[in-house]
């Protein structure tokens, strides 16, 4: 009987396994379908200087209108396409679209576009790509972007454990290319280590700023003054209030981001290019 039972379990997991695979399978061939029917959009989000209330840069940041699923947020589809050579290509479509939209922002309205930057995010599989690099390039040609208006977003796994991503960084940087750490605090990256990362600005992860407790407003404090010895820029990510807002001021924190200042919208509804 202790066998039978064993070889049931064993079944149930099989069949669990077999759903899961077939899901992902699944999933994976509506994101390529996705791709070649043009159904993923960007919606920009404004990063805003504290003190100044004037426009820095803005975060593209991807969705999926989906034919039957309506407008998918990126976190149930990006992990999955994480796991597949997938997340290169649509890097790649973000990447060109990105920097066009910016190039034509510029052109419309060089006054209150010429300084301002444009941030993608890249997942690490897409940084340790051979053909990163020369995507980037080409997004840049096609686009007639200057390379010092693009920002490249990525995360703390990304520089733990691929050694190719450091050269790729290096490679970028050469270029002119700004490199942000995204969601900083909430992995491995110790603030001593910061000195040593090919990077030109820290992004505060949001969880820091939600918080009321004083020790966490003290380790931010302390987050931004480390950054700042180390030559980097800050943005506060996930500004929700004035009060949020009023904190960031008297911490020395120069950049922020959050629905309070500006929630991620389509090309055609954000504020500045209708004026
Ligand atoms: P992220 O790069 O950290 O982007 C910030 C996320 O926080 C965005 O969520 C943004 O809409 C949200 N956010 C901004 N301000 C606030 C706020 O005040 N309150 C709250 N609660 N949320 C705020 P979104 O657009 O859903 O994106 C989630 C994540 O998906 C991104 O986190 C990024 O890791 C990933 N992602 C988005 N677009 C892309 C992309 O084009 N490529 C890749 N590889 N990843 C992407
Ligand atoms: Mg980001
Ligand atoms: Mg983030
Ligand atoms: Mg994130």
């Amino acid at each position: 009987r202790a066998k039978g039972n064993g070889r049931g379990r064993a079944e149930i997991f099989d069949q669990a396994l077999r759903t899961e695979l077939e899901i992902r399978a699944q999933l994976e061939s509506d994101i390529r379908s996705g791709l070649a029917g043009d159904e993923f959009e960007l919606h920009y989000q404004p990063v805003m200087s504290v003190a100044t209330g004037s426009l820095r840069s803005y975060e593209a940041l991807i969705r999926w209108r989906h034919p039957q699923r309506g407008m998918v947020p990126p976190n149930e589809f990006i992990p999955t396409a994480e796991e597949s050579p997938l997340i290169c290509e649509i890097g790649r479509w973000v990447l060109a679209r990105a920097t066009q939209q910016l190039a034509a922002w510029t052109r419309q309205d060089p006054d209150s576009h010429g300084d301002v930057t444009m941030a993608v995010n890249i997942s690490a599989r897409h940084l340790a790509s051979p053909s990163l690099v020369e995507e980037v390039r080409d997004a840049l040609h096609v686009s007639g972007l200057d390379a010092r208006r693009l920002v490249l977003e990525i995360t703390e796994t990304v520089l733990l454990d691929e050694p190719t991503a450091d050269a790729h960084l290096r490679d970028l940087r050469a270029l002119g290319v700004t490199v942000s750490l995204d969601d900083f605090g909430t992995g491995y990256t110790s603030i001593g280590q910061l000195q040593k990362l090919q990077i030109d600005t820290l992004k505060i992860d949001q969880s820091f700023l939600r918080s009321d407790d004083p020790a966490t407003q003290a380790l931010v404090r302390l987050m931004v003054t480390a950054a700042h010895a180390f030559n980097l820029d800050v943005v506060a990510e996930g500004v929700e209030t004035q009060e949020q807002l009023d904190r960031l001021v008297t911490i020395g924190c120069e950049l922020a981001q959050g629905y309070y200042l500006g929630r991620p919208k389509p090309a055609q509804d954000t504020e500045i290019a209708v004026s």
